[in-house]
């Protein structure tokens, strides 16, 4: 079957824990259908840097590392999706973060006329993610992630980008990772069931090699897209 750019889902979701690999996914779906990538963490930093005022009002938690409230994080989102080329198919990353904010963001979304199609939820099991964190390495100097695992560097210990040697994360570090899933899947579950209920979600078995999991992903959109035909 020959599927074009167009065929696919206009706004899309992903979900899933750390090490799930879903930033990498994202990037190939990206270089495939040209989606535009959106996310809280950017959008948290770049409206700071701007000195927005819900911008500056945010940083306030995200900086201490914590929890910024709903209705501060949806003002938020107000300002930063004008800033996309509303033509062109969106691809959020993980930016609803409780049952709550699920009704809160199909309301956002209205107002770009516009509705979730479908959200990808990469499964993986809480063993299976603290493997991969703890394989997870970043470059201080550009911020390059790679996994010793299952995104080796071309040179062993050292960046491809730069040559700079590769570090552990403080908060790859088995307790911190340990602790952040479980709260990840406390508050996952009831998102993941809602959009399941509401027929939108496909889960994607994260365990497989990057290649394979993105084929799958492909096979399961081009299923989305052939149901949407009839
Ligand atoms: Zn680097």
């Amino acid at each position: 079957m020959r599927v074009t750019c167009e065929q696919y889902p206009k706004t899309v979701m992903v979900l899933g824990p750390s090490g799930c690999g879903k930033d990498t996914q994202i990037d190939l779906l990206i270089s495939k259908c040209e989606y535009q990538k959106i996310g809280t963490g950017e959008m948290f930093r770049s409206l700071y840097k701007e000195k927005t005022k819900s911008g500056l009002a945010a940083y306030k938690y995200w900086s201490k590392g914590e929890w910024v409230p709903d209705k501060l994080t949806f003002e938020l989102f107000e300002e930063w999706l004008k800033k996309y080329e509303v033509a062109k198919p969106w691809i959020f990353s993980q930016v609803v973060r409780t049952a709550e904010q699920v009704h809160k963001f199909d309301l956002l979304l209205e107002k770009y006329d516009r509705s979730l199609d479908c959200v990808i939820y990469f499964k993986l099991s809480e063993e299976a993610a603290i493997d991969r964190m703890s394989t997870r390495r970043i470059c201080p100097k550009c911020g390059a992630d790679y996994n010793i695992k299952y995104k080796k560097p071309k040179m062993k210990g050292v960046c491809d980008n730069d040559g700079e040697i590769l570090v552990t994360r403080d908060d790859d570090k088995p307790e911190a990772i340990r602790e952040r899933l479980v709260e990840f899947f406390k508050k996952t579950a009831p998102i993941v069931e809602i959009y399941k209920e509401k027929g939108i979600l496909i889960e994607i078995d994260s365990t497989p090699s990057i290649e394979e999991i993105h084929q799958n992903l492909l096979k399961d959109l081009e299923k989305w897209i052939m149901t949407r035909k009839k």
